[in-house]
């Protein structure tokens, strides 16, 4: 079986159960200098995303197919290869507050924790972040794992100051998503990143925001709809 990497292509001469095993066998057989990024091997760690024929894939689980192609994660800076540096992930979910604020004493029921039990099993490995294509036109937005990550600690039953995690999200945040579901198709976890995202805007209706793309459209202009006929 052969797979690409870059303008390269590699012959695998044994067979493979997933594409880390290629990785790996590459790396001892045919270019000791391969980098590529992994840890637990087995679907835990998030380290080893990369993209396949252009998707999101963990490459511990997924099994390579003849004349795959295998880039690394978009949006990152790329150190080699397939390597690239998340270090960005930590300051997004830091400006998105993604953590309790103002703790309150309160005793979690098993429903409570139910609620956000699969936001809790995000395992950072940024394939929805490569999979938004908001971030190519606009660098600054939150996207999905830190507004998924945001949403978790907002309805939070111990958070005594869930406005300000709402305040957090409005700038780059919340509004921006196109609620394409690309992220929540990548997610090897399950986790439904829009949904939370549609979640969050709610949440942010009730404490007073509005859509601002909502709000600067020139309804008057061009497309003859009239605002005081008769909506
Ligand atoms: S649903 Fe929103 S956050 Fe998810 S990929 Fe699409 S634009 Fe990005
Ligand atoms: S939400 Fe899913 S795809 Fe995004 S970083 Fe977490 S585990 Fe990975």
């Amino acid at each position: 079986m052969k797979i690409n990497i870059a303008d390269k292509s590699y012959k695998i001469e044994k067979a493979v159960a997933t594409l880390l095993e290629a990785l790996i066998y590459i790396k001892e057989n045919i270019e000791p200098n391969l980098g590529f990024d992994y840890g637990c091997k087995s679907g835990v760690c998030g380290a080893c995303s990369v993209r396949v024929n252009g998707k999101e894939k963990l490459a511990c689980s997924y099994k390579p197919k003849e004349e795959d192609t295998i880039e690394p994660l978009k949006y990152y800076p790329q150190k080699r290869d397939l390597i690239v540096d998340k270090s960005s992930q930590k300051e997004l979910i830091k400006r998105v507050k993604a953590h309790i604020i103002n703790y309150k004493e309160e005793t979690l029921s098993p429903q409570d924790e139910l609620k956000t039990q699969i936001q809790s099993d995000c395992i950072l490995c940024s394939s929805c972040y490569s999979a938004c294509p908001v971030i190519e036109i606009n660098p600054q937005f939150a996207g999905p794992f830190a507004l998924t990550k945001s949403y978790k600690y907002t309805i939070d039953n111990r958070e005594a100051n869930q406005k300000e995690h709402i305040d957090a999200i409005q700038n780059s945040g919340v509004w921006d998503c196109t609620l394409c579901n690309e992220c929540t198709l990548a997610c090897p976890q399950g986790i439904d990143p829009k949904s939370d995202i549609v979640s969050l805007r709610n949440i942010s209706a009730k404490h007073g925001y509005t859509d601002p793309n909502f709000n600067t459209m020139n309804f008057g202009g061009g497309f003859g709809f009239d605002p005081n006929g008769g909506f």
